[in-house]
Formats: C-alpha cells, structure tokens, sequence
C-alpha cells in the first residue's frame, strides 16, 4: 500500500467506528518541548529519578523532591499543548457527540497539557496523575486537590525552583531544526546543586488538616497505578460493545500498562494505528491489514490522519493566534 492508500484506509475505518481507544506516551509531551527522565538520562540536575521520584525521597528530602515537581509545573506551564492535543480534544468531543459512539483516551503523560487544549475531562484517564494534583500525605487525611494557577504554591518554592523553559527536541529521525536539539545530545548538567535555606518550613501544606505535608498527585516508582482509574478503561475494554479502532500516539505502544491495553483490543478485533517518531516492525505493520503506522511527529501527522472527522479549524480560535 502506498502511504496515500494507508491514510484513506485509515480514515475509511476513523470514520465507521463506533468505540476508540486512545493511548498517548511522552512523544506527544515531547512534541511540545517536555521531556521525561529517560530522554533526560533519568537525570534532573544531577539527582536520578530515585532521588525524585519515590515516597523514600519524599520522606527523607521533601524539600529537593517539591523543588523538582515545582520546576515540572513551571516548565509544563511554559509549555503550549500541540496540534495533535487539539485534535485528540476535538476527536473526543465529536465522538461523544454521537450517541451510538463511544471514546476515552488514557494517557500516561503527567504535564496537564490534554486539558488545556480543552480534552474533556470525563473522556480521560490520567494513568500517572498530574504535577498539577495533590494530596494530603497524613495518614487519616483523604485530602486532593489540584491547583493549575498558582505556579509555584509557597513562597519559598517561588524563591527557590529553577526557571528552566521547555526545550523543543529534534527526533533523531528528522534534520535537526535551527535552534532545536537533540535529546540524544543534551549534555549532563552536573554541579548544580540546590540550597534550600528556610525551605523546610514553607512547603505546601494541607489546607483541610492543616498539620499534613502535602505531595505532588503522581505516580512514583515503586507505587501502584490508580486502581480507580485503571478500572475506568478496564469497563471501557470489557464491555458488551467492543473496542474497534486504537490508536497509539507518542508511544511505541509496548511498555505496560498500554501494551495490555492493546493486545486485549485487539484479541477482540480492534485494528490498531501507530502514531510516533519511531516505528518498530514498520516492514510487518504495512502487510498487516488491522495495522497502521504513520511515522513522524504526531502533532504533524495525527490532525492530518483525524481531519474527516475533526476537520481542519480543531484549534480554538484564541490558539491559533496566539
Ligand atoms: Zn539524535
Ligand atoms: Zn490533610
């Protein structure tokens, strides 16, 4: 099939189904300028993701552990949502507009740039949470919250977190455009080390208890998936009415939990389109009349293949300007 022939069969089978499934990874953050831990050497100004990232550093260093998630607010909110987050916000909406149609969209992404393209909160699943969330980290405190103004919560945080803007990446794939670097290059920023004087008393605390430490809503290593909201998109998979298109956007699909998701769409006969910079198996897929693959940056070629049905003015007009 020529890559004019994948789109069409593509859109023909965008436009008959009736349940989509949508899987976005860190390529689509990385569209925008967002990196993760592993594009970054699993490093964050010299501290590994073991220092960052886990309820053992929280409790030994809240200080440094809130100073890095104050940094990923600041850079996420710096950041703008890409063409393909408009376009998977508009696919939801004109989906669910329909009502013999159904969609959810679960991503693994944690920077809040899905709701500020206006993603419809109810069609999404945030398998790690937000850096924008929060909970109370007392024992008897259910306390969650989420605070998108404010971008730094205390004072001391205002002082002390690192103002790094977000940084457009080339894929290793594409020519290197003026100005932007490659992930692959970026240098080890080693020496800087942090000094928090008088920090300790100045992190977010509970509003309701008012004793307890808060903690950023994500997920950290070695903690467990919200149970709530993987059974969202298990109900989603197991009802009487099937999954029948998947689509996998900025990410290869195989690490889990979307790698599961995938194979039980398709054990029930979903056909499944590839969205990413990187394409495994590409000679295999264009053979495979269930599969399709477009490589590239998805926040090119996603609005494209989606246009039958979201057409072409998906932005909301106060983003396109801007
Ligand atoms: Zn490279
Ligand atoms: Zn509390």
């Amino acid at each position: 099939m020529s890559s004019q022939e994948q789109l069409e069969s593509f859109q023909r089978c965008l436009q008959g189904a009736r349940k989509i499934l949508c899987i976005v990874g860190a390529g689509l953050s990385a569209s925008s300028g967002l990196t993760t831990f592993q594009a970054a050497n699993g490093e964050w100004r010299g501290h590994s993701a073991l220092e960052l990232a886990t309820p053992e550093a929280f409790r030994e260093n809240p200080e440094l552990v809130w100073v890095f998630y104050s940094a990923r607010r600041y850079t996420a909110m710096k950041a703008r949502p890409n063409d393909a987050h408009f376009a998977l916000a508009e696919l939801c909406r004109r989906v669910a507009a329909d009502e013999r149609r159904e969609i959810l969209l679960v991503t693994q992404n944690v920077d809040g740039l899905h709701w500020r393209a206006g993603q419809p909160e109810a069609l999404t699943v945030e398998l790690h949470g937000s850096v924008f969330d929060y909970r109370c980290t007392e024992f008897l405190c259910n306390y969650k919250g989420r605070n998108v103004r404010d971008h730094f919560l205390t004072a001391a945080l205002r002082k002390h977190t690192p103002r790094e803007p977000p940084q457009p990446v080339a894929s290793c794939c594409q020519p290197a455009k003026k100005r932007a670097r490659c992930a692959c290059e970026d240098t080890r920023e080693n020496g800087l080390a942090l000094q928090f004087g008088g920090l300790e008393g100045d992190l977010p605390r509970c509003p309701r208890c008012r004793v307890g430490l808060l903690r950023p809503g994500v997920v950290w290593c070695g903690e467990s998936l919200s149970l709530v909201q993987m059974d969202r998109v298990d109900a989603f998979l197991s009802a009487k009415q099937k999954v029948d298109l998947v689509l996998v956007i900025g990410t290869s699909g195989r690490v889990w939990p979307a790698m599961g998701y995938v194979e039980r769409a398709q054990l029930c006969g979903s056909r499944i389109a590839l969205f990413n910079t990187e394409i495994e198996d590409a000679a295999s897929i264009s053979k495979n009349k269930k599969m399709w693959a477009f490589q590239g940056n998805a926040a090119e070629t996603l609005p494209h293949a989606l246009e039958p049905v979201i057409g072409r003015h998906y932005k909301p007009r106060s983003w396109s300007q801007a």
